[in-house]
């Protein structure tokens, strides 16, 4: 029966599915993903929906995950938490804080489920999901085996992961299994973290300042719908930042280890002057230039072309090409922005 996508997207797009299946036990995931492959239906796995933009109606089955559990174990030097896919991941970070185990502080309030983490290995303030992947279980839907893979073996890098490449909608994540050292070190290389003291911070006070800086700059989606940043913060190499620095000499940006730099593609945004613009109901953010929010019945299309012009004019200006973050849904499965 087509059902409402409206309470499974943040972005509050009003579009529906053929069918929805809302699944609470392991096993029932895997027999439900396992026979939707089997038969050759479309089916999408939608966690949260908060990195989904859906441009129309989905022709498919969406299986939504709501599996809960969390077990912790423990060896001399490290805790590992066991997850099921679809435990919240705030409730998640603060699960593990009061249990004392830490880490997991500079992530916390990035909306969505557990089993999506690795997907795009999530990140924020210095932080990435893969820095305390351990293991991650998942139905292999070709296969119909149920598999594990190393950290290693998961391919991560900023914001991507195998599971977005070479096993793309081949793989229905069900356990999460997190490494976390009982020696812990804070990281506060980023925002207001650095005001920080290293020697006498606590993971709980990192937890309230992340949590006090996101809900004052980033639009609430109950409010305002929106997936959170809409574009990936370009990486260039060390002679073009050089040369856009030469020219645009308040360019923000942040060295990486392999020495290329990461761009601020809020800040790329901000210059071109397109806070604030709009198309239909979907706008950029006034203060958010990387937030892309719907001011009232946006549609996805409207979205897309709102973001494709920005990927236009922040060309134009720059010459350097931005790429949206969400996944953005056709009828029939993932689309290219550009379609
Ligand atoms: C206000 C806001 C702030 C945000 N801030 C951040 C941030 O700081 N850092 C960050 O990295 N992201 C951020 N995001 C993006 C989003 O929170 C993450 O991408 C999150 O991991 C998505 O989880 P979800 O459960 O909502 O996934 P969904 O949107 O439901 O799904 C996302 C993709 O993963 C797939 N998927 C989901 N679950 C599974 C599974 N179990 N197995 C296989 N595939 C699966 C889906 O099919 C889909 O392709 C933000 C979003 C919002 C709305």
């Amino acid at each position: 029966m087509p059902t409402s996508l409206a309470q499974l997207n943040t972005f509050g797009l009003q579009q529906y599915c053929s069918s929805l299946v809302r699944v609470s036990s392991k096993v029932k995931l895997i027999d439900t993903c396992a026979h939707l492959y089997l038969k050759q239906m479309p089916m999408l796995i939608v966690g949260g929906g908060s990195n989904l933009v859906f441009t129309s109606d989905y022709q498919g089955t969406v299986v939504n995950i709501a599996t809960k559990g969390i077990k912790v174990t423990t060896d001399t030097d490290y805790y590992y938490v066991n997850v099921q896919a679809g435990e919240n991941w705030h409730e998640l970070v603060e699960f593990c804080l009061a249990n004392q185990i830490n880490g997991l502080e500079n992530m916390a309030l990035i909306p969505g489920t557990v089993g999506a983490a690795p997907i795009q290995n999530i990140g924020a303030y210095g932080v990435e999901f893969n820095r305390f992947c351990h293991e991650i279980e998942f139905l292999r839907l070709d296969t119909n085996e149920l598999q594990v893979f190393s950290n290693q073996q998961c391919h991560f890098s900023y914001r991507e992961s195998i599971f977005k490449q070479e096993l793309k909608n081949l793989v229905v994540v069900t356990e999460v299994t997190l490494k976390l050292p009982k020696q812990w070190q804070p990281v506060l290389d980023y925002g207001p973290l650095q005001h920080m003291d290293p020697l006498t911070v606590t993971a709980k006070q990192i937890f309230d300042c992340v949590c006090q800086v996101r809900q004052s700059k980033l639009p609430d989606p109950k409010v305002l719908g929106n997936v959170g940043s809409f574009f990936k913060n370009p990486i260039v190499e060390a002679s073009k930042f050089i040369e856009l620095k030469d020219q645009f000499p308040t360019m923000v940006a942040y060295e990486q280890v392999d020495g290329q730099y990461k761009l601020a593609a809020g800040w790329l945004i901000e210059q071109a002057g397109l806070k604030g613009t709009r198309i239909g109901g979907a706008a950029v953010h006034q203060d958010q230039a990387l937030v892309l929010v719907n001011v009232g019945q946006a549609s996805g299309e409207q979205v897309c072309l709102l973001a494709r012009h920005i990927i236009e004019v922040v060309f134009n200006k720059f010459t350097v090409t931005l790429q949206a973050e969400p996944r953005i849904m056709g009828p029939d499965g993932e689309i290219d922005i550009n379609e």
